[in-house]
């Protein structure tokens, strides 16, 4: 077969891309190289319906190890009894827990998406708002923080099925046992959707949300700087509350429920190849050299808000617990869409977001969000975020002169070269 010249030559355009810039989304990072080499190995031939040792198909004595592997792994990291591992995604993870716990048009408690919360928590082009009552809750204008008495009004007036906590920008820790306190006023079933801190949680440097909520689901490519995929945990099984019971008609388990959720409920054939490539990921988060990686993530990220703070940048609630920043731009006289655009041109890349309360359509936004987690790999410290900062500054205030922001690319290149990537 002819290689596919074009395709690798685009690839090389995106490495090129990451090697030059200062990444700053704070959903991205840089996965190991082993982490892609087992992504891109020949484990991505075998189909692998089912759990390891209970199959629909021959010759999966191999990726049964692999999987296990995988899975021991993702309990050890998070102390967890039971996890599953085959989630294609972050929302596939969601969606199986969904599937799993809910009837359609149950009702659902979610953190509001233009506060913070992410798409599969109720919105409604998403399934999670398609399928089942949505109803939201969100974070003071004043404070920016998330007031757990009025989360808990919200859930005894509308008695939800299912509770999720868990965004993808929101600064701030959790109070899982408050939120745990609060499902079980109303029967609900209380999940964590970790995935942008599972890293800096897996390593016990927020609250532990296993310890209160019945299920966890996180991606495996955000702060855990895995590859591409999702994953579900749980610290304890519990008994289902829906009475469903096996073929022998005993109670089934939460977990069994759960494992159905993903395979057959919403999806097929697991993804071997990322499976090992999380198992991989799992290992290094298990390392001290990760130990350290993300005691620097959170400092980077605190040195970061504060100097952002300094330049009369205002950051939602203040300032961040873990590894993000929501900043709000309407003091500047700036958008979500301006402030993108203009990084770009400079090689820094962050994303547009909307802020709470904001006025702006999803496609224009308020404020942007930074994060520190894939700067961190590439080997920044805390006086490297006040670098940034100021070369993010220098563009949005002359984000109409091109001779300035072609000479902040120029630095922001020169300055890359230093921190080899790959
Ligand atoms: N949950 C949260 C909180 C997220 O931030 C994201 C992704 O940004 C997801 C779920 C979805 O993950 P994926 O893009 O892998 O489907």
């Amino acid at each position: 077969m002819k290689r596919d010249q074009l395709i690798f030559d685009l690839i090389a355009k995106e490495e090129d891309r990451q090697k030059r810039g200062i990444e700053l989304i704070a959903s991205e990072n840089f996965t190991s190289k082993q982490v892609m080499e087992a992504a891109g190995s020949v484990l991505t031939n075998k189909y692998a319906e089912g759990l390891p040792g209970k199959r629909y198909y021959g010759g999966c004595e191999v990726v049964d190890s692999i999987e296990q592997i995988a899975i021991d792994r993702a309990k050890e990291l998070f102390g967890a009894t039971w996890a599953n591992v085959q989630p294609h995604s972050g929302a596939q993870a969601n969606a199986a827990v969904f599937l799993a716990c809910l009837n359609a048009g149950d009702a659902i408690l979610g953190f509001d998406l233009s506060h913070g919360g992410h798409l599969t928590h109720g919105s409604p082009v998403n399934f999670s708002g398609k399928l089942y009552e949505p109803h939201f809750y969100g974070v003071e204008e004043s404070t920016g923080l998330i007031d757990y008495d009025k989360v808990e009004k919200k859930a005894l007036e509308v008695k939800p099925k299912l509770i999720i906590c868990g965004a993808s920008a929101y600064s701030r820790d959790w109070d899982y046992e408050r939120l745990r306190s609060v499902a079980d006023q109303v029967g609900a079933i209380l999940l964590a959707d970790i995935s942008h801190p599972s890293g800096l949680i897996a390593r016990g440097l927020l609250n532990d949300p296993l310890e209160y909520c019945h299920v966890v689901t996180t991606t495996t490519h955000k702060t855990l700087r895995g590859p591409r995929g999702g994953l579900i945990l749980m610290r304890e099984d519990f008994p289902n509350p829906f009475g469903i019971k096996t073929p022998k008609g005993e109670l089934r388990k939460m977990s069994s429920i759960l494992d159905s959720g993903v395979f057959p409920g919403t999806q097929g054939g697991p993804l071997e190849h990322i499976i090992a490539a999380k198992a991989i990921a799992f290992q290094e988060a298990l390392s001290d050299e990760y130990m350290q990686y993300v005691l620097q993530v959170k400092k980077n990220a605190a040195e970061m808000a504060e100097a952002f703070v300094q330049k009369g940048y205002q950051l939602i609630s203040g300032g961040t617990d873990n590894h993000l920043m929501l900043i709000d731009l309407r003091n500047k006289n700036l958008t979500g869409k301006i402030a993108e655009e203009t990084l770009g041109k400079v090689d820094i890349t962050i994303n547009k977001n909307m802020v709470p309360f904001d006025t702006k359509s999803p496609f224009v936004t308020s404020g942007m969000r930074i994060g520190t987690a894939a700067v961190t790999t590439r080997g920044l410290k805390e006086a490297d975020m006040k670098k940034i900062v100021e070369l993010i500054d220098q563009s949005l205030m002359h984000h109409e002169d091109d001779a300035a922001l072609k000479d902040v690319k120029a630095s922001v290149n020169e300055w890359m070269v230093q921190f080899p990537l790959y």
